[in-house]
């Protein structure tokens, strides 16, 4: 198959708009759309430090080549890298490892912090000591490790790898739980004080893309998934879309635009919740202590209990 835009062969169809692209002309059309969608959302602006979150998976690869290129010729605006590394065996080491060697290869500062380090324990140790769902742990300590180093170092917004498939799974999941006060509060609002706003320049490419994007330029990463994702409602409902997009093509985008229709009505029912600072760790939060917090508490005090029972 040709590309429709030149004689070359084509790599990629675009179901959407019905376009076969060559490598090339795949490429412009997605820094092009990237391009759009941090003007269209004024997510960068003159005077930027931009902490971008670095797995060394594919969306967060993508992400910061794009993110470099784009911005390379704007002298006011800096890139760097945060990895979190939340230590789960077997996994982590290989993406600590692309994320390392593509920063080196852009040049780019690059940070590795640890849920060890901040946190006292390791992601498999926070585990065993509390027998909840994996992510729900993960997700709440990375987010408050990014946020708390991207702060310590001065970063201005913090730029994340979602796409337009985690975009679309957030949402189906949120509706599915019947979550609608989430769902409200999905859509980026005004600035939180201690919070470094958060932009999501890929939110508008499909997962396939970013994965063609890394591929393209060097960066096969056949690596493996988090051994714990499978154990996640979030996999399940990736996979329902999948199926869905395969056999109704453009579920995933109509999933974001009728969010996005609603979201400005649940504006005015969820307002943006007001914040104070946590009474251990200062980090913003609703109550008086933040989520992190309170997980680390309920895990010493579920390590505690053990530890007494197999003393006694
Ligand atoms: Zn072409
Ligand atoms: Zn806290």
């Amino acid at each position: 198959m040709k590309c429709s835009k030149c004689l070359e062969k084509s790599i990629v169809f675009r179901r959407d708009s019905n376009t076969h692209l060559c490598e090339s002309h795949f490429v412009d059309a997605f820094e092009e759309t990237v391009k759009h969608t941090i003007e269209d959302n004024n997510m960068i602006v003159e005077g930027d430090r931009i902490a971008v979150a670095l797995s060394g998976g594919k969306d967060s690869t993508a992400l910061i080549y794009v993110l470099n290129k784009i911005l390379s010729k704007r002298k006011n605006i800096s890139v760097f890298a945060i990895t979190i590394d939340e230590g789960i065996k077997g996994y982590r080491e290989d993406t600590i490892k692309s994320a390392r060697n593509i920063s080196e290869k852009l040049g780019i500062d690059h940070i590795i912090v640890s849920f060890k380090e901040r946190f006292g324990l390791d992601l498999d140790e926070m585990i065993e000591a509390r027998r909840e769902a994996p992510c729900t742990f993960c997700g709440v300590f990375r987010k408050s490790l990014l946020n708390m180093t991207a702060k310590e170092l001065g970063a201005t917004k913090v730029a994340t790898g979602h796409d337009l498939d985690d975009e679309a799974q957030s949402i189906m999941m949120n509706y599915l739980k019947g979550d609608i006060e989430r769902l409200g509060r999905f859509a980026p609002r005004r600035l939180q004080p201690g919070l470094i706003p958060r932009v999501k320049p890929l939110k508008d490419i499909p997962e396939r893309e970013t994965a063609l994007y890394c591929m393209v330029h060097g960066f096969y990463l056949k690596m493996a998934e988090c051994p714990y994702a499978s154990l996640s409602f979030r996999s399940d409902v990736r996979d329902m879309l999948n199926y869905l997009e395969n056999n109704f093509p453009g579920t995933k985008k109509s999933t974001i635009s009728g969010f996005s229709r609603i979201s400005n009505l649940l504006a005015d029912r969820y307002p943006p919740m007001r914040l104070s600072s946590c009474e251990q760790c200062k980090e913003p939060c609703v109550e008086n202590s933040c989520k992190a917090c309170q997980l680390l508490g309920k895990i010493d005090s579920s390590r505690l209990i053990a530890s007494s029972r197999s003393q006694s």
